[in-house]
This record gives structure tokens, C-alpha cells and sequence, in this order.
């Protein structure tokens, strides 16, 4: 078995031992489903051509058709995405919706493309693999370095290919392609409603302050989410560095420094705001710590500098799980990523509802259903933790794994 999907799986086996279960059942989950590996060929405006690796995982579909994006990454393996397909299917579950996990990758660096060339790699993905995915089957979305744009030609390329409209095969699509609103911001959303729910037992009150690591999508709509509800952002980071401002960052202002020049380091020299290196983000002084960049962020090795109490994990696994042990140890509370990042998901399955049921949600429906959804679950997580004293990641994969294992007959 490869090693990251490996160290994935220990989260399952853990929360088998705290269910009477029959442990060779696990055993269904040990590898995936289905992996297709293809070869993608594209033409480059030039003329010559260019071939690419490309997986997409259908990691158990146990409870429903496979659900999860198709990442673009010159880091993405086969591991990798059976990793993430897996997560996903522990997510769905997590969240009660009708689906299982799946996800895609292709082994490259976009930016290296033309508007062009990415528009044939997209379609070219979907003429490979629309054997594999399909609106009862396996349902792609964006991920890393995937967008609405990507969604809209694999969707009109698969429509192309069965011969009718079906915008049930992918989601996150634009709006005018039948995306749903509330998509940008879901996943903070979620991971915003998840804190809430919670805020008061883990003691933050408002004025407490946070530090955000990944400053991208997900980052800065909790920092806006955040401000607005009273918490002082004290920090935030991206790939290219971090800042600090110990009274409170404007996310406003500091978001349209973002967009002028392309990362948050340029907004250091205003307001009391200073620049601090990248690691030493995790290290500020704060109540909460955001995890919104990338996986093993927080591992054996920095996981005793971290000086928040609460960590909100909206990144996939940016936690390692030599690293839970130690944060346990501390008594530092971790919401974990198949619960605190599932917003995404659950917006997902509602646009795949609505656009079955072709009829479209006001964006106040669509935050009150992610908001129900997301509470009643932390709160059964939240309950589970509690009862059975282990941690809610624990309880999380308890909570799933009850469900998974529900649904074999
Ligand atoms: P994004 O690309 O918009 O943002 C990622 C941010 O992390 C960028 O600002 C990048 O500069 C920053 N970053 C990269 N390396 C860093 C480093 N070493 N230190 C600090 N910052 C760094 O991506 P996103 O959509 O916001 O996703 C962020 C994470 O959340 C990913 O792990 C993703 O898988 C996970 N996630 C996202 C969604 C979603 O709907 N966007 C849903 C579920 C999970």
C-alpha cells in the first residue's frame, strides 16, 4: 500500500476500535474501487504535441455515486489521488449526503498552458474518462488549479459525448451553466457555521484573535467571515510569505491588496501591519488557528510551537497524525477537515440536486440548508466526542464509518 494512503487509513482503523464491529470489514476500504490511469496526448498551439498522466479514482461507492474534483498539479500521483478520493468518501459520509468518494488528477503545471491548451486538455480529460464518470456514477468538481472554466468544457465535452444536456455530471460550474449559488464561499461558510455551533464549549468569545494560513480562497473568506463576527484576524500567510498586525488586519483592504498584487506580503508597512516568515505563522500568539494552504502543514516536527487552542482545519489533512498525537497531548482542540471543510461538498450536492431537479435555490435557502446541515452534524460529532471521550477527529471517522458500514447488506 503507498504511503500516503496508508497513513490516511489509520484515521478509519482508529475509529473501528471504538466501534463493535467486526474489524475484518474494514478491510473493504483498504484500497480503492476503481482507478483508471490514461495517458493524455494534447495539442499544443504550435503544433507539436504534449502527454500527460491523468487519474481519476472512484474510491467506494458504497452509499451512492462518487463524488470529488479533478486536481492539476505537477506533484499529482496515483497515491495522491486515491488519498483524496478516500477522504472524500469519509466526507460524504460525515455529511449524510447520497455519495461516495472519488477524485481526478492530471500530472501538470497549468501554468505553463495557453487559455487554448487548457481548453483541450479539460475536454480531452472528459473524452478519456467519460466511461467513468456520469450523473449516477462518479460527479467531478474543481480543485487545486481547477475552476469554474474547466467545469464548463468538461461539461459541454461530456454533453457533446452522450448527446444531451446533462449538468448533473459535474459541479461547480458557472452560474449561467447551472452552478448554484454559494459555491465561492461554501467551504469557509461551513467551516464558519461548524465553529459557531461550537465556539462557546471551546471558550473563543468574541475579540478573539486568529491566525489564517493560506490566504487563497478558502483563507479569505473565513478571515472575512470571521471579522465580520467579531474575531480580531491577527495573521495571515500564503505561499509567498506571512503578515501580522496584532490589533486586527482589515480583510477588506487587505483582500484588494491581494488582488492588486498577486499575495499578501505587499500589504506589510500599513496600519501596524508587519512581515514575519512563513513558518512562524502557526507560532503567533492567537486563540484559533485556520489551516486553509496545503496537506502536512502542522507535523512532529512544528506541532509544540503551535500556540492556539482551537484549530480549524479547512485544508485537506494539513495535520499529520504524529502531529494529532502531540496537539492531543497539549490539549488543543482540532476540528477536522472531514467535517470543518465539507461546506464545499454539501454545495456541491446541492447544485447536482438542483440541477436534476432543474429547479434553482434563492442564495438565502442555499445558506440556511448548508447551515442546518453542517450544525446538525458537528453537533452528532460534537456528542460523539464527548460520550465516548476521543478527540472529534476520532468521532468524525466513528461517525462516518457507522454510516458506511450501515449501508452494506
Ligand atoms: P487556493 O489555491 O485558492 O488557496 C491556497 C492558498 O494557500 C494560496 O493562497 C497559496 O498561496 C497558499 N499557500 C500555498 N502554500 C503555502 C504555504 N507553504 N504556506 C502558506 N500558504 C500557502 O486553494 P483553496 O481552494 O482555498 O484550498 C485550500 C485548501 O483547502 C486545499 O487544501 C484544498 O484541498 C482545501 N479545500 C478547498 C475546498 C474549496 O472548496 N476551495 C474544499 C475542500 C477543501
Amino acid at each position: 500500500m503507498t504511503r500516503k494512503l496508508k497513513k490516511a487509513l489509520t484515521r478509519l482503523v482508529d475509529a473501528g476500535k471504538h466501534l463493535n464491529i467486526d474489524p475484518t470489514i474494514l478491510k473493504k476500504w483498504e484500497f480503492p474501487q476503481e482507478t483508471t490511469h490514461a495517458r493524455l496526448t494534447i495539442r499544443m498551439d504550435d503544433g507539436s504535441h504534449k502527454h500527460f498522466r491523468a487519474w481519476r479514482c472512484r474510491y467506494d461507492d458504497t452509499r451512492g455515486p462518487t463524488k470529488g474534483g479533478i486536481r492539476y498539479h505537477q506533484s499529482v500521483t496515483a497515491d495522491e489521488v486515491e488519498t483524496l478520493a478516500f477522504l472524500m468518501t469519509a466526507k460524504c459520509a460525515v455529511m449524510n449526503l447520497p455519495f461516495g468518494g472519488g477524485k481526478g488528477g492530471v500530472q501538470i503545471d497549468p501554468s505553463c498552458l495557453s487559455k487554448t491548451e487548457l481548453e483541450r486538455l479539460a475536454r480531452r480529460y472528459v473524452q478519456i474518462f467519460a466511461k467513468v464518470i456520469g450523473p449516477n456514477r462518479d460527479i467531478p468538481a474543481p480543485d487545486v488549479n481547477t475552476n469554474k472554466m474547466t467545469m464548463a468544457w468538461m461539461a459541454n465535452e461530456y454533453d457533446s459525448i452522450v448527446g444531451e444536456w446533462t449538468p448533473a455530471v459535474i459541479t461547480g460550474k458557472p452560474i449561467s451553466l447551472g452552478g448554484s449559488l454559494g459555491r465561492d464561499d461554501a467551504t469557509a461558510r461551513g467551516g464558519y457555521y461548524v465553529l459557531g455551533l461550537m465556539a462557546k464549549d471551546l471558550g473563543l468569545i468574541p475579540g478573539a484573535r486568529v491566525a489564517v494560513q493560506g490566504f487563497g480562497n478558502a483563507g479569505s473568506y473565513i478571515a472575512q467571515l470571521l471579522e465580520s463576527a467579531g474575531y480580531k484576524v491577527v495573521a495571515v500567510s500564503d505561499s509567498k510569505g506571512a503578515i501580522c498586525c496584532p490589533a486586527g488586519l482589515d480583510i477588506k483592504k487587505l483582500n484588494a491588496a491581494k488582488e492588486r498584487n498577486g499575495n499578501v506580503t505587499s500589504f506589510a508597512g500599513s496600519d501596524g501591519v508587519s512581515r514575519i516568515a512563513a513558518d512562524e505563522l502557526i507560532s503567533v500568539d492567537c486563540e484559533l488557528l485556520v489551516l486553509a494552504a496545503l496537506e502536512d502543514m502542522i507535523h512532529a516536527g512544528n506541532a509544540a510551537n503551535v500556540k492556539a487552542s482551537v484549530i480549524l482545519e479547512l485544508a485537506n489533512s494539513p495535520i499529520t497524525p504524529e502531529a494529532d498525537e502531540i496537539l492531543k497531548n497539549r490539549g488543543v482542540v482540532v476540528l477536522p477537515d472531514i467535517l470543518a471543510n465539507a461546506g464545499g461538498v454539501v454545495v456541491s450536492y446541492f447544485e447536482w440536486v438542483q440541477n436534476r431537479q432543474g429547479d434553482y435555490w434563492s442564495i438565502e435557502d442555499i445558506h440556511a440548508r448548508l447551515k442546518t446541515k453542517m450544525e446538525a452534524e458537528a453537533a452528532a460529532i460534537w456528542a460523539c466526542a464527548k460520550d465516548k471521550n476521543i478527540t472529534l477527529r476520532n468521532a468524525a471517522y466513528v461517525h462516518a464509518l457507522l454510516r458506511l458500514v450501515d449501508a452494506i447488506y
